[in-house]
């Protein structure tokens, strides 16, 4: 097996922000083999590795990443009655409309949510009454500590909002297993657009990683919190909080980074002035994620 492995190469056209600098070294799994081999070259040269899949829940530093960045291209997706089993590289609506060609559905709430299926996993992606954690029957994973490809139950993920185990063991997601649901493919159909069209209501279009911010326990949401605290619309640099929906900090063109972070921390400081509440991002800003409670 050939591992191709590039140096200095810009991130800014792997993630929806569109911003951020450099990695180290990048490289582009399309097979398990491949992703083993991969982690393998950065556990060698001694630098920190992380998967990217679409992009969508990451923020890069302008600095840009000092290891490798691996590059999920695994997308095979296999059916077996109502079983479908899909590699974690896949998009997610992929997923979903592949599957309504076969007349599988019960998982449309998630049409539109962006990214790949590994993705989802890792931050249990979905709309409040789903998440895809709920549809998983057994996850393929390749353990922190391993070179073996193990199967997990989906508690194992010890899945909550937003949240997964493997945020912190760095478990890579491999493939997931999902029972689907025999229906009409137009009734699917239907459904997945009828979501798309609610999105399009609520969401503004344009360079963003959706809601920047998780909604804390005990109000409306963070967007309604941004709101509240009157930072609708304020911008720093190219950065802007949506005048349509507060929790969408936007790259209106060519906002980096730290413009984007800049805005994020004036929303997170009014909002913990005016309602004493600690907002966490959903965000994945990387390498460290500068909203700790101890420094903000
Ligand atoms: C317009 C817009 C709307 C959105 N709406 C929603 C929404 O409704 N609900 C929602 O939940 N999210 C939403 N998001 C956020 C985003 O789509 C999800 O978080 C998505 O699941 C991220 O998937 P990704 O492949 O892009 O992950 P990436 O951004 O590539 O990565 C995110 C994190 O997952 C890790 N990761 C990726 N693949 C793997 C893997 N195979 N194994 C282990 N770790 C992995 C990465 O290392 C990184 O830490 C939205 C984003 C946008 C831009």
């Amino acid at each position: 097996m050939q591992l191709e492995v590039q140096e200095k190469v810009s991130l800014k056209n792997f993630c929806t922000y569109k911003t951020g600098g450099q990695a180290a070294y990048y490289g582009v799994a399309k097979s398990i083999d491949e992703m083993i081999g991969l982690r393998n070259f950065a556990h060698e040269k001694q630098i920190p590795f992380m998967i990217l899949g679409g992009g969508s829940n990451v923020l890069f530093a302008d600095e840009g990443y000092p290891g490798l960045i691996i590059h999920n291209r695994m997308e095979a997706i296999q059916f077996q009655g109502e079983t479908v089993t899909a590699e974690s590289g896949l998009q997610l609506m992929k997923l979903l409309l592949v599957a309504a060609q076969q007349n599988l559905g019960g998982i449309s709430g998630l049409a539109n949510v962006p990214g790949t299926i590994g993705g989802a996993v890792y931050g249990n992606a979905g709309i409040p009454d789903l998440w895809i954690g709920n549809v998983l029957t057994h996850v393929l994973i390749l353990p922190s500590n391993s070179d073996k490809p193990t199967v997990v139950a989906p508690e194992y993920f010890e899945f909550a909002y937003r949240e997964s185990k493997i945020k912190k063991t760095k478990d890579i997601v491999l493939s997931v297993t999902m029972k689907l649901k025999q229906e009409p493919s137009i009734k699917i159909r239907a459904e997945i657009n009828q979501y798309i069209k609610e999105r399009a209501l609520k969401q503004p279009a344009g360079n963003s990683c959706g809601s920047f911010f998780k909604n804390p326990n005990g109000f409306p949401s963070a967007g309604w919190l941004i709101e509240q605290a009157g930072c609708k619309g304020i911008m720093v640099g190219d950065a802007q909080i949506s005048p349509k929906h507060a929790n969408f900090i936007m790259n209106k063109g060519s906002a980096t980074t730290a413009d984007i972070l800049a805005v994020a921390s004036k929303a997170h400081q009014k909002v913990q002035e005016k309602f004493d509440i600690f907002m966490e991002p959903e965000v994945q800003i990387i390498p460290h994620n500068p909203f700790q409670k101890n420094n903000s």
